[in-house]
């Protein structure tokens, strides 16, 4: 039987793309899929408590194995602010007033670095496993760029003249901070999901970050 995994999210095209990178192994489920539509609170102080936040609130309510994500920009200068503020850094959810914000706080500051960064947070069989994807970068002074959302267009991934909001969808998945833990995220799952079809015990130990 194919083992069902909950992805705690109510992104049909995030669900649809990663149920294919798992090439029939899992059966993955969003949120929607299980009757959940309460807005799961985020009411922890890091990346990882807050996406295991959501995991576990559908293991506990759904009684369905559950990885949830979550993510934010992370800027040196500012103490790491937004971090886990990044959607709502501005008061609002919404991204415009949100980037102007950013900008205006860095006003006058040489040091542009930051990173986004994204932990996926796993239960599977009980047990809790994180896996966390980073980009490093910088803030441009000025926004650039029509694609993405977020803090996108003021973001210049280390490496690259562009702005992930001047990149193709391809291009920021192929380096981006979530695309990177879910990598992590798929080639754990593909592991387990081959040891168990083979009989061995799910792997209760381990934890990775
Ligand atoms: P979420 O946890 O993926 O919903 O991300 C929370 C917030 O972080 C978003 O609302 C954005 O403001 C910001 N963010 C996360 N990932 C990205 C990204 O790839 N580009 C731009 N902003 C992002």
């Amino acid at each position: 039987m194919i083992p069902e995994l909950v992805f705690a999210t109510n992104n049909n095209y995030k669900t649809k793309e990663i149920s294919a990178l798992l090439e029939g192994q899992y059966k993955v489920l969003n949120l929607s899929d299980i009757g959940c539509t309460v807005d799961i609170p985020e009411t922890g102080s890091t990346f990882a408590e807050n996406a295991t936040l959501k995991s576990r609130y559908v293991v506990e309510n759904y009684g369905i194995d559950c990885f949830a994500d979550d993510s934010g920009l992370e800027i040196e200068a500012l103490n790491n602010e937004p971090g886990i503020y990044s959607a709502r850094y501005s008061g609002n959810k919404n991204d415009q007033e949100n980037l102007e914000l950013v900008l205006e706080k860095m006003k006058g500051l040489s040091n542009r670095k930051a990173n986004f960064r994204t932990v996926v947070s796993l239960i599977k069989d009980g047990q809790v496993y994180l896996f966390e994807g980073l980009i490093y970068g910088t803030i441009r002074r000025t926004p650039s760029g029509e694609q993405g959302f977020g803090y996108d267009p003021i973001f210049e991934p280390l490496g690259y003249d562009l702005t992930f909001a001047e990149m193709s969808m391809a291009e920021k998945n192929a380096i981006s901070h979530r695309a990177l833990a879910m990598q992590k995220l798929i080639a754990f799952l593909k592991v387990q999901a081959a040891a168990s079809q083979s009989g061995y015990q799910p792997l209760r130990y381990l934890k990775i970050s």
